[in-house]
């Protein structure tokens, strides 16, 4: 099997030795940039399976680097934070992050955090079941994109990731559980609250193209699903 690749963007030189020690250990393969924009470049250029993002970089904010490669790859990013009060949560993983560690960790808790990450994403993209019965909704996944009726959707990361899941199967009841397990890799512990809340939001954005087309079905006590006959 291919070595993982993982690509660390650090700009603490020790930190990032001791990281790239551990994770060489562990038979990845691991390239070590300091800057966002070489980030964003090495990944462009080389590509990665996986992504550490420490927050507080020389030329522009680990938020900003996320952002950046959120256009162009869905590959699971983990912030690295110096501070508890550096980081809002909410934003780093609104903004495409799939999880992150506060300054000092153990290097085995991040190796693990990683193994988690990856295989929940490798499993999400070998079961990824395409559509079978018809919908009007055309994914791209190259863009992360979900068109509607022929309309592009403008989803935030959270609301394309769920309706992914949901329009890979009509009529298959999701719980929110799965749901959360689905759309947002190893996040601890969002809320139920906050899949109604993205639901919601996607609910709102498809009556505006279709009014009269309710394509989520909640199922009380159970979870969501999509419309299965259309
Ligand atoms: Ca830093």
């Amino acid at each position: 099997m291919q070595p993982r690749r993982i690509l660390l963007v650090e700009d603490e030189r020790p930190i990032a030795e001791n990281i790239v020690y551990a994770l060489k250990a562990e038979h990845f393969a691991v390239k070590w940039v300091s800057k966002g924009g070489d980030a964003v470049r090495a990944l462009q250029e080389e590509g990665a399976d996986f992504i550490i993002l420490d927050i507080n970089l020389p030329d522009m904010s680990g938020f900003d680097v996320c952002r950046e490669i959120r256009k162009h790859s869905d590959k699971p990013i983990l912030f690295l934070s110096a501070r508890q009060d550096e980081i809002d949560r909410v934003v780093g993983l609104e903004i495409g992050g799939d999880d992150y560690l506060m300054k000092p960790f153990s290097l085995r808790e991040l190796v693990a955090r990683i193994r988690v990450i990856l295989k929940r994403s490798e499993n999400k993209s070998a079961e990824a079941p395409k559509s079978k019965s018809k919908t009007p909704f055309e994914i791209d996944e190259k863009r992360n994109r979900i068109s509607y009726f022929g309309e592009k959707l403008e989803l935030s990361r959270y609301e394309y990731f769920i309706l992914c899941t949901l329009v890979g199967r009509p009529g298959w009841v999701f719980s929110r559980d799965q749901l959360i397990d689905h759309s947002m890799g190893q996040v601890s512990a969002p809320f139920d609250r906050t899949i109604d809340a993205h639901i919601k939001g996607i609910r709102a954005k498809l009556r505006k193209i279709n009014p009269d087309i309710d394509a989520i079905e909640t199922q009380r006590g159970f979870g969501y699903a999509l419309k299965e006959n259309w």
